[in-house]
């Protein structure tokens, strides 16, 4: 397997600058989610890797070579779409041995290689069928098998799952993790879907308009994102957003005096404006949370509910702001109903109202 570096990369079409400048290091063996809103240029920094589209400036390197001008089949890579790409009048086992057949390796070379990755992905029972015999999950798990007999240094995906349907999409996103840990794969992966890029990434890059917006763990793009933009994209249902101002150690918002931890933050001058994000989880039945000393209880008319099964969302006004608290008591609330929340202190982030940032 192999590290992955990216350099100042940029990728112009026409006068429009898609890629302005991204710096990555993609260590080996590590599963790297590439997430962001529709058109921020995931799957345009994947093509750039994979080959299949010019690099306008800066330095690609996968191992220690520099490939910026390196054919794709070459480079060392297999890619996955979103489209599978299998070939319709050939068998399964065709499929999987295809590219080896071209490529001249030896027949039983291609066997062991079409045994192993059958094995792996369950494929046995559905060697000899067409893909238009197979489900759909079936025949990203052959897409999946034809890249991964290649032997690559690195795997891409670009948005493998988005065809299937929920249940199969959960089932298959779990199989690809498994599959990367048992050959201790380098995978790239791109997705708009932040609840896969949360459970599969060992690192995650958040794109914005041709940037790179972060760059961490799951964890850390959660817990400590770096500006307005991270915090809203990662987390689902989305972050609440409130403007306020900070009073010592606390923070005035929606007609609420929160109590927060100062010692976590760089806290500005008294009085400067702000703007408060807290989680949906985060706004909890009153009297919890997770330190007492922190956080404000407060009633608030709930003008929405949505039943998820084994949770609710709440819509609550809350001094004319709307917020969304996430229960996980699943609860029928009608509209108008009044109930007594808890927003957590220790747990709220602050932005910079002009510059975005997070204040840390
Ligand atoms: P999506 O999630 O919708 O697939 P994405 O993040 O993968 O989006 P890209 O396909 O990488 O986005 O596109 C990034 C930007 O580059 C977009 O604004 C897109 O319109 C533009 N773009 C992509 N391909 C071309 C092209 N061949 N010519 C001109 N502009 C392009």
């Amino acid at each position: 397997m192999a590290t992955v570096t990216l350099r100042d990369i940029v990728k112009i079409y026409g006068d429009f600058v898609a890629i302005k400048g991204v710096d990555l290091d993609i260590e080996d063996g590590t599963f790297v989610v590439f997430v962001g809103p529709s058109g921020c240029g995931k799957s345009t920094i994947l093509r750039m890797i994979a080959g299949l589209e010019t690099i306008s400036h800066g330095e690609l390197r996968i191992g220690d070579k520099l490939v910026n001008d390196v054919p794709s089949r070459d480079r060392g890579i297999s890619m996955v779409f979103q489209s599978y790409a299998l070939y319709p009048h050939m068998s399964v086992k065709d499929n999987l041995g295809f590219g080896l057949k071209i490529a001249g390796v030896d027949k039983a070379e291609i066997a062991r290689r079409q045994d192993e990755a059958a094995r792996m992905l369950g494929l046995d029972p559905y060697l000899e069928r067409r893909p238009s015999q197979l489900s759909g999950g079936q025949r990203q798990r052959v897409a999946i098998g034809r890249a991964m007999v290649r032997e690559p240094e690195v795997f891409l995906f670009d948005e493998p799952l988005s065809n299937l349907d929920a249940k199969l999409r959960n089932q298959t996103r779990v199989e690809i993790k498994r599959l990367q840990r048992q050959l201790g794969a380098t995978v790239i992966f791109v997705t708009h879907d932040q609840v896969e890029a949360m459970t599969l990434a060992d690192k995650i890059v958040v794109l914005k308009d041709g940037n790179v917006a972060q760059i961490g763990s799951p964890i850390e793009v959660f817990e400590r994102p770096r500006n307005m933009f991270v915090a809203g994209f990662i987390g689902a249902p989305s972050m609440n957003k409130v403007e306020g101002t900070v009073q010592g150690a606390t923070v005035r918002a929606a007609g609420l005096d929160i109590p927060i931890d100062a010692s976590q933050f760089d806290l500005p001058a008294d009085g400067s404006p702000i703007v408060v994000g807290i989680r949906p989880e985060d706004i909890v039945p009153e009297g919890h949370g997770l330190r007492p000393e922190f956080g404000v209880d407060f009633e608030a008319p709930v003008t929405f509910a949505e039943m998820l099964g084994n949770e609710s969302l709440l819509f609550l006004d809350v001094a004319g702001s709307e917020i969304v608290s996430r229960m996980q008591r699943p609860e029928l609330i009608g509209p108008g109903e009044r109930r007594r929340f808890r927003i957590d202190g220790s747990r709220v982030h602050l932005f910079d109202k002009t510059t975005e940032n997070s204040v840390r």
